[in-house]
């Protein structure tokens, strides 16, 4: 039905090089990364083999090329990524803290990435595209949230899907119109890619199995919970379940293994995967991208994937 679509920032990343080092301190720094939720699941969806594409906005700059052209290397479709003569690209500071939580300083609201509408070149992109996935991270954005719902309505009516990564950040602001747009996307979801208390969240009731539930009699047909180094889950409305170890690998930046994991775990079941291997190559994905300093720097291809998969020891 055509390609995985997804909507959003595009951003790059500037990381310090120390842990336990706040903002106000001075430290090290590495980058530009190319990042941004989106991106981040894009690029992991198009290195696996999956197809792929991108909607969203950077400037007329250093910062957008580095973006457009790691996507492009990767095989992404960045037909739809609109280049701003007005607006810088949008960048995101990153310092880690002790206890293994990130701290943000994001330039997004008066860049590019926060700039983008229905344009033609959307348009055509999105009526050949049979999948939508929805970053919670963008539904704060305007433009972003125009776009989804338009987007979300056309792959729909031509019989495509749908999957939410809740996807939820303390540094962005959600009102009671980002909450409305968050159940009214969840209800149309066929796959939920939750974490933590993002299940709760989104199915609005408490309790792992009464979540799982009440998100079945919404229509949501998959569930997926990403939990860390405790591995993955999957839940069917059949009744299946399916569990998945994590690898044991030593993370160095945490930054885009939910986004990883989405990525390769859609990618694979569209192109027709169980959810056993697609939860392998998703817990894959995930473990591999944190041991590499940088948002998608540890994104793999199919190969290193499957490399990884036969070296990494699983956590029981
Ligand atoms: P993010 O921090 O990007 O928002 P998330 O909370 O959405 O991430 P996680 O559960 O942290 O998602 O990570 C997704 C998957 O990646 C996990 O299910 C796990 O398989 C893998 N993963 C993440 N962190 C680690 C780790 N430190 N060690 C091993 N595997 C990991």
């Amino acid at each position: 039905l055509g390609p995985t679509v997804t909507v959003g920032e595009i951003l790059v990343e500037i990381v310090a090089t120390k842990i336990g080092v706040g903002f106000r301190e001075p430290v090290e720094l590495l980058g530009p990364f190319p990042s941004g939720a989106p991106a981040i699941f894009v690029d992991q969806c198009g290195r696996i083999g999956g197809s792929a594409a991108l909607i969203g906005a950077v400037g007329s700059d250093d910062f957008g090329f580095v973006n457009i052209e790691r996507l492009k290397r990767d095989g992404v479709d960045v037909s739809a990524i609109a280049v701003s003569p007005d607006y810088p690209t949008g960048s995101a500071f990153v310092r880690y803290r002790t206890d293994g939580s990130r701290d943000f300083v994001y330039n997004i609201g008066t860049s590019a990435a926060a700039r983008f509408s229905w344009t033609e070149k959307v348009e055509a992109l999105v009526t050949r595209s049979g999948h939508l996935h929805v970053m919670g991270s963008a539904l704060s954005m305007p433009s972003a949230w125009t776009v989804i719902e338009k987007a979300a309505q056309v792959i729909k009516a031509r019989g495509g899907t749908l999957s939410l990564d809740p996807n939820l950040r303390k540094e962005l602001k959600y009102d009671d119109q980002t909450e409305a747009r968050f159940a009214q996307l969840v209800a149309m979801s066929n796959l939920l890619l939750p974490s933590g208390d993002e299940l709760e969240r989104a199915a609005g009731v408490e309790g792992e199995a009464a979540s799982i539930a009440r998100l079945f009699e919404l229509g949501v047909g998959e569930i997926v919970l990403k939990r860390g180094r405790e591995g993955a889950s999957c839940f069917l409305r059949d009744g299946t379940r399916v569990d998945a170890a994590a690898f044991d690998v030593k993370e160095i930046d945490p930054t885009g293994a939910g986004d990883c994991f989405g990525g390769a775990y859609i990618a694979c079941r569209r192109l027709g995967m169980p959810v056993e291997q697609a939860l392998l190559y998703g817990c894959a994905a995930g473990a591999r991208n944190v041991t590499v300093r940088g948002p998608m720097e540890g994104a793999g291809t199919r190969a290193e994937l499957d490399d990884f998969i036969r070296t990494t020891k699983r956590l029981t």
